[in-house]
């Protein structure tokens, strides 16, 4: 991470398809700006939003919004009780693993089992011991038009009693898998089995912001945690996260987020506010977020083809979230030495070595394979990808 920062510092002029930015897009910045007038322009709502601190849980009238939502939505039987705010999902998923794996007082020591690897880089640091993820091979299979999937290993995923919960991303950052509808109920029901929680991270998927390209049914039940968040519709620096879990996890999560924080922010939860009451924020993720990134996708799907014709390339089916995952099957360097390669030229993207925490085993393909993300404007991804072209070509022609 602190080498994408400063390649954008040496070089501005980077084609940047490295980090997790989400795209501009025109129609949710009106959306934002409208908000931001209407708050600044009503004393009472702006006092609201910077005037005070909301409880470490969050404002009780956002709490409540959301849980009407959910349960209007989705039929899940939420009360403001089961939800709290965060400062972002990536700070609930720190707090929440810590609280629940690690060192125990009993001496024992705990885990998070992510139930496939590649998964989200951004777990990978995140707990206060060490040992703290296990995560099992995926099958993989092969697809036409040189697309791949990953699919959940059921015989490889150990739950043990050191499991001390479940995580997945779905959509998954970095591949933009979407586990099936059947392999999350295999989770469920595995989770709820052996009496782990099952952390789900949405933070691209239904029923917001909806980057989401194929049917994919939401599951929430008490042994669910699933964290929401507002970035991807548009909004990172509002640093806004959502936990949905029972009243017990909500309890020490907001006690967890009183020592850490005092309380989360409240600028993103009141910009949003009306949306979340009217449920405008469920048909701005159908009707404009979902829709962009649909084009967009597929846009870059036809360049990343274009560019890499003739090599043995590789793309995970792009199902959700903003990245292609591209997989080269016997790359004769290292993927990291690809993404130094690229970097000279001028093209930033993300080593795929750097997805797979947890694993801890010498799989050839966890070296094979890039994140690009694809959310930035056209032109970006055309030149980005036409420099990936000619060094992965060069790459298999070196040998
Ligand atoms: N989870 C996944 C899969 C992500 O890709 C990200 C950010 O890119 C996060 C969580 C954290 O998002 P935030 O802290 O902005 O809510």
């Amino acid at each position: 991470m602190d080498d994408l920062g400063s390649a954008l510092n040496d070089n501005p002029d980077m084609l940047f398809m490295g980090g997790g930015n989400p795209s501009r897009i025109p129609v949710m910045e009106q959306v934002f700006k409208a908000r931001m007038h209407a708050l600044a322009d009503n004393p009472e709502q702006l006092f609201g939003a910077l005037g005070v601190y909301k409880s470490p849980q969050g404002d009780t009238r956002f709490l409540k919004a959301m849980a009407d939502l959910l349960k209007r939505e989705q039929g899940w039987a939420l009360t403001e009780r089961n939800i709290a705010v965060s400062n972002g999902s990536q700070s609930a998923f720190f707090v929440l693993f810590n609280l629940f794996a690690g060192a125990m007082g009993d001496g024992s020591h705990r885990y998070i089992q992510l139930p496939l690897a590649p998964e989200y880089l951004g777990y990978a640091d995140s707990g206060l011991s060490p040992n703290f993820f296990h995560a099992a091979r995926p099958t993989i299979e092969l697809l036409e038009g040189n697309l791949f999937k990953y699919h959940v290993d059921f015989t490889a995923l150990q739950i043990t009693p050191e499991t001390a919960a479940i995580c997945v991303s779905r959509p998954t950052n970095p591949t933009g898998n979407v586990i099936s509808d059947a392999e999350l109920a295999g989770l469920n029901q595995l989770a709820l089995a052996h009496q782990v929680p099952l952390i789900i991270d949405n933070a691209y998927g239904t029923p917001f912001p909806n980057i989401l390209f194929t049917q994919a049914t939401p599951l929430w039940n008490e042994n669910t945690i699933l964290l929401l968040s507002l970035s991807k519709l548009g909004l990172p620096g509002a640093r806004t996260g959502i936990v949905v879990a029972s009243e017990q996890v909500i309890k020490a999560f907001s006690n967890a987020n009183a020592v850490l924080n005092l309380a989360s922010g409240n600028l993103g939860p009141a910009l949003v506010q009306p949306m979340v009451e009217s449920g405008e924020l469920i048909q701005l993720g159908q009707q404009v977020v979902g829709p962009h990134y649909q084009r967009k996708v597929t846009e870059a799907l036809a360049v990343c083809r274009a560019a890499l014709a003739g090599t043995p390339f590789r793309v995970h089916k792009p199902e959700g979230a903003i990245f292609l995952w591209l997989w080269f099957p016997d790359l004769p360097i290292t993927s990291a030495e690809l993404y130094r390669r690229l970097k000279a030229r001028g093209v930033l993207v993300v080593s795929g070595h750097y997805f797979f925490p947890g694993l801890g085993d010498d799989w050839a393909h966890c070296h094979e394979c890039l994140r690009v993300n694809y959310a930035q404007d056209a032109d970006t991804v055309q030149r980005g990808f036409q420099i990936i072209g000619e060094e992965v070509r060069r790459a298999y022609a070196d040998v």
